[in-house]
């Protein structure tokens, strides 16, 4: 099945945050939209891998993705390796997204940037003829997009998602288990930064869209300059 755009992300929640809105909205235009999650996130600290597909299906349902896909690799341990890559090449050339979404290479998460390398090595490899299985039509999306984990970067290009904001805090809130207090003494907070994530995405949202002059936004970060063809409406 051909997909418009493929996120890869390394946990079940990590789309939704950090690319919810772009891809509701891309959705709502009529793009074809796959996510595909390297791990069940199985090592988190607040709710079980059972909760997390639970979670994953309901927000599935809001979404709608064509695709949700999960490569199954060991939570807390993702590794770069030749096979990691090449399922993810796999996929590519199975559903020739011409849009591919992934983390940021750097990231405190390792899971995080290593992921976002996965992305941007499968992104080469998918586009291989020679290492392509009989049958199969080698692919390299026109675009790869990294989306912002942990460390923030300079956007190449911030979406404005202010018409599906309400829609994406939606889409956050399906992950009870990861924005609700589990214990005692667990305050709700993100261990990094002293925020829980539905503020930390909203605080973010409103500064990218501050930036482009809207409500809220989702910045994208482009590897090289992006081609211009008509330098009027650059
Ligand atoms: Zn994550």
């Amino acid at each position: 099945m051909k997909l418009d755009i493929l996120a890869v992300a390394a946990h079940p929640d990590d789309a939704e945050i950090c690319v919810g809105g772009t891809l509701l909205l891309a959705a709502a235009r009529g793009k074809r939209v796959g996510i595909v999650d390297l791990t069940r996130g199985e090592l988190g600290t607040r709710g079980s891998a059972q909760d997390r597909s639970r979670e994953t299906a309901a927000a599935n349902a809001l979404l709608q993705p064509l695709l949700r896909a999960n490569l199954a690799l060991p939570d807390g341990r993702v590794e770069a390796s030749t096979e990691a890559r090449e399922s993810l090449a796999a996929l590519i050339r199975e559903h020739q997204p011409e849009v591919l979404l992934a983390h940021h290479t750097e990231d405190l998460h390792p899971d995080h940037s290593t992921a976002g390398r996965i992305a941007r090595e499968a992104w080469y490899l998918s586009g291989l003829a020679r290492l392509a299985p009989a049958g199969d039509k080698p692919k390299r999306p026109a675009r790869l997009y990294h989306f912002m984990g942990h460390v923030p970067f300079e956007p190449t290009l911030v979406v404005d998602i202010g018409e599906v904001w309400e829609r994406k805090l939606e889409l956050v809130r399906c992950y009870a288990s990861q924005i609700t207090p589990a214990a005692p003494g667990d305050r709700g907070e993100h261990f990094l930064f002293g925020a829980d994530i539905l503020q930390r995405v909203e605080t973010r949202a409103r500064f990218y869209g501050e930036r482009i002059g809207v409500r809220y936004g989702e910045p994208l970060l482009a590897r090289g300059p992006l081609p211009c063809f008509d330098p009027l409406i650059a």
